[in-house]
């Protein structure tokens, strides 16, 4: 069976020839497109920064991720006034998740939530930064060169294209906030970030399914899961009916299987599963996932989303981290264009502490539950027989956001 997939035709290549936006500096250059950066380069276009964001990628594309915008995300969306944005993507309404494994299995409510492809959300929401006055450059992978200066006024960014079309060339921002995903790979050139890759880290895989009728044990509304001690899985329906995919496995798993379909039909069956028919769909991976960057701020550069450090997916947050990075850091990154750069940089140290890496606890605590056999075993056990405890989880992830 092949995945019916939607249309697909970049939607930004009119700014990638803007031969004259090059020799200016820019106020803010936003390094990846994905929620971090789109969600930064709206509220910097609104503060009226000048803003560009480059994006490596042409888009749409496709992400490996569950593709569930939970509720705390979903808040801070509509707080952004992307509220009839949001609406518009005719996403499915997500109110229960069900989780299988470990000999037991139980369903819960959810705070109102969405499913969404990553296509379509990623795209949709960039469109808004354009809208908000950002030019959007995509097809440009971005690197960010030493400055050994710490007294200039702004950074230099090498920009190249990705496809066939185009010369390199280099920019000027006052202000660079990198939002460029897992290993921040824009910044390595600088030599000053570190990043800590915790070495049993689990890695992503995922696909989307297309239509997939038949597979009627994955209801519309509902995250269904399947948890094991090699990793786990989840499956939704997103818009129009479509089966997304995605899952974190440990590297051994994924060797011994040999591909991440069939890995992720081992997850399946493990918790108890059926398999899924065979469909012909373009499979992706992630580099590992647990990681910590030593700092997230650095000479006139601010580091937002996965950049600045990713748990797991499992409680299904990292998009709500990404948005709420990509609101705050913009206080911050105002103070570095106007020449405040230490205030700047405490700023966003602080902010990013607070309503980010605090919050990044409970994924880490329940990751370390699913990693070990009797503790997880005891956890799936406590969570299916006290609905009270597993509400109380649930409830604390969603929160929406009281700074
Ligand atoms: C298996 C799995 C399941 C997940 N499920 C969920 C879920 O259900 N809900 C949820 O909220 N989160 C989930 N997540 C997490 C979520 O996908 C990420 O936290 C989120 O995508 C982070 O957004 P970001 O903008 O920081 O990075 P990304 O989405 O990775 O975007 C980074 C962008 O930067 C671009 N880029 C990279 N290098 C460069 C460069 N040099 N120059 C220019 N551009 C560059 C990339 O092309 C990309 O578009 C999941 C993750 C995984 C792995």
């Amino acid at each position: 069976m092949k995945a019916e997939q939607p249309n697909r035709t970049e939607v930004f290549s009119r700014h990638n020839c803007l031969a004259d936006a090059d020799s200016e500096i820019w106020d803010c250059l936003v390094i990846g497109g994905g929620p971090a950066g789109a969600m930064a380069a709206i509220h910097a276009a609104r503060s009226g920064m000048r803003t560009m964001v480059v994006e490596k990628q042409t888009f749409p594309r496709d992400k490996v991720c569950g593709a569930c915008l939970n509720h705390r995300a979903f808040q801070v969306l509509r707080n952004a006034g992307l509220a009839s944005t949001i609406d518009g993507l005719n996403g499915e309404t997500l109110n229960r998740f069900s989780l299988r494994g470990y000999g037991a299995s139980f369903e819960r409510q959810l705070p109102m939530g969405l499913a969404v492809s990553r296509s379509l959300l990623d795209q949709t929401l960039l469109q808004a930064a354009e809208k908000a006055g950002a030019i959007i450059r995509t097809g440009t992978a971005a690197k960010v060169l030493p400055e050994p200066n710490r007294q200039s006024h702004y950074r230099t960014i090498a920009l190249k294209p990705t496809g066939s079309n185009g010369t390199s060339t280099q920019i000027s921002a006052k202000v660079v906030i990198v939002a460029d995903g897992l290993g921040h790979p824009s910044l390595n050139a600088t030599g000053e970030f570190k990043d800590n890759v915790n070495q049993n880290s689990y890695i992503g895989i995922g696909a989307s399914l297309g239509c997939s009728s038949d597979i009627d044990w994955v209801p519309r509304g509902c995250i269904t899961m399947a948890a094991t001690e090699h990793g786990y899985g989840g499956l939704v329906r997103i818009e129009s009916g479509y089966l997304n995919v995605a899952g974190a496995v440990s590297p051994d798993l994924l060797k011994s299987c040999g591909s991440p379909q069939a890995t992720f039909q081992w997850l399946l069956t493990r918790a108890g599963f059926p398999m899924l028919p065979e469909i012909d769909a373009h499979w992706r991976g992630t580099p590992a996932l647990s990681r910590a960057i030593d700092r997230v701020v650095g000479h006139r550069i601010l580091v937002i989303g996965d950049a600045a450090g990713y748990v797991e997916p499992f409680t299904g947050e990292g998009m709500a981290w990404a948005f709420i990075g990509g609101q705050s850091v913009c206080q911050a990154a105002s103070m570095i264009a106007t020449d405040d750069c230490d205030l700047g940089c405490r700023t966003w140290n602080q902010q990013w502490a607070e309503l980010v890496k605090r919050r990044q606890q409970w994924c880490r605590r329940l990751a370390w539950l699913l990693r070990h056999r009797t503790a997880a075993r005891l956890t799936v056990s406590l969570a299916a027989a006290f609905p009270r405890i597993t509400d109380r989880v649930v409830n604390q992830i969603n929160a929406e956001l009281s700074a």
